[in-house]
């Protein structure tokens, strides 16, 4: 259905060569590469509109103001969430979970309480919690999953008590793949009265977001993992909560009066939004979103999965001793994978000296890593400009790199 000849010229970096050999990016679920009508606005946002945003009468500051307001209420259609001031940009989902942390879990959680996290969390959504730890004695409860990457749900359900006050999972897995039943999470949250977060790290690229369906209570994500600018990011919080939230940061632009005998603060979404934000990336995050919604996102994850159901089969059929880890129904375009005893590191390197990109390592979740019982992956994800071709030199790839280390 997609043009992916015509998608592909519209990414200089893919026609790069790696060790004279043609680039296959795989690395998409660390970020993703940006369309050359999103680095036209950054461009455009440097050369011809660069103003401080909120700040001024000129004509100047009035555009950069548009274009950041204008992304904001982007960002609220495509998540559809209920009403603009309820999106606060961020630097990214790192952020954006540490700003719940520390100021929702700053105020409201206390000494005996517990929150619930899951095991495939990545280490933004682990840490900022531990942070908090410092301050109360929280204890952090872990939802487990089953063999096939799946959250296990009759686990989750009985991790509740009445000390339980905030629950924090992602939608996807950025090692399984795996597609949390986010909705579900929250509605079994709710009816213990528990707020949840939902990290959309890996969920936003791919998946329809509807923050009102899922009825989360925060959700958030990056722009640099959707085709979109690194350094810039959204929180969606309920208004209601937002509201009896303490600011997360002080600075300009979060204020509406400041004495030094007494300050008060801005208007949601601005009260946490402190210092200049990134403007010039939030308005590119704007032409990412248009990009996706153009080519559709059933349209880019159908593509991605192609490729994934393509290469997994492949790779199970064709390398002896392949240990793919995460096999849920629906998952995401990311397969992490072993071959025998070879160490992720030495295969990731020979696979990069054959133009391959893939990621190695603990991939920001050695909790997960230690349930799976390895000290790293080797992780290959896809996007919507990458081919049925690039897949077949992936494989040859690691049909030789898997020879060669045997
Ligand atoms: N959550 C998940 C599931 C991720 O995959 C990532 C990044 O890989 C993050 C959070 C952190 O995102 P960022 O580094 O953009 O803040």
């Amino acid at each position: 259905m997609l043009d992916i000849a015509k998608i592909r010229k519209d990414y200089p970096i893919l026609d790069r060569k790696i060790y004279n050999r043609p680039l296959v990016y795989l690395d998409n679920t660390a970020t993703s590469q940006t369309p050359a009508e999103v680095v036209e606005a950054i461009v455009s946002g440097y050369t011809r509109t660069k103003a401080n945003v909120h700040r001024g009468v000129h004509t100047l500051s009035m555009e950069a103001t548009e274009l950041q307001e204008s992304a904001r209420r982007r960002v609220k259609d495509f998540i559809n969430a209920p009403s603009y001031e309820e999106i606060i940009f961020t630097r990214g989902t790192t952020e954006a979970i540490n700003l719940v942390a520390a100021s929702y879990g700053g105020a409201f959680l206390r000494d005996g309480d517990e929150i619930i996290l899951s095991v495939m969390e990545h280490h933004s959504n682990i840490v900022p919690w531990q942070l908090l730890q410092r301050k109360a004695d929280i204890k952090i409860r872990v939802i487990p999953i089953k063999d096939n990457g799946e959250l296990d749900m009759d686990a989750y359900k009985a991790l509740f008590n009445e000390h339980t006050r905030f629950v924090s999972v992602c939608h996807a897995s950025n090692v399984l793949g795996t597609v949390n039943p986010v909705k579900e999470i929250v509605a079994i949250a709710h009816s213990h009265g528990v707020p949840v977060l939902v990290d959309g790290a890996q969920a936003a690229p791919h998946i329809k977001i509807d923050v009102q369906d899922i009825d989360a209570d925060f959700y958030a994500f990056s722009a640099h993992k959707m085709y979109g600018p690194a350094g810039v990011g959204v929180l969606f919080g309920k208004r209601g909560l937002l509201e009896i939230m303490p600011p997360y940061q002080g600075g300009g632009e979060m204020i509406e009066s400041v004495s030094f005998e007494k300050t008060t603060f801005a208007e949601l979404p601005y009260k946490f939004e402190a210092g200049t934000p990134d403007f010039i990336g939030i308005a590119a995050l704007h032409k990412a979103i248009n990009y996706i919604e153009n080519l559709g996102i059933e349209n880019i994850a159908a593509h991605e999965h192609e490729l994934l159901d393509y290469t997994t089969r492949r790779m199970t059929d064709e390398i002896p001793d392949m240990r793919i880890f995460g096999t849920a129904p629906g998952k995401c375009a990311i397969i992490s994978f072993l071959v025998g005893n070879e160490h992720h590191y030495d295969m990731g390197m020979l696979l990069d000296k054959l133009g391959i990109a893939v990621r190695t390592g603990h991939h920001c979740a050695q909790p997960l890593m230690q349930a799976l019982g390895v000290e790293g992956v080797v992780r290959a994800s896809f996007a919507v400009y990458n081919t049925r071709e690039e897949c077949d030199l992936f494989l040859n790839a690691l049909h030789r790199v898997s020879e060669m280390l045997r």
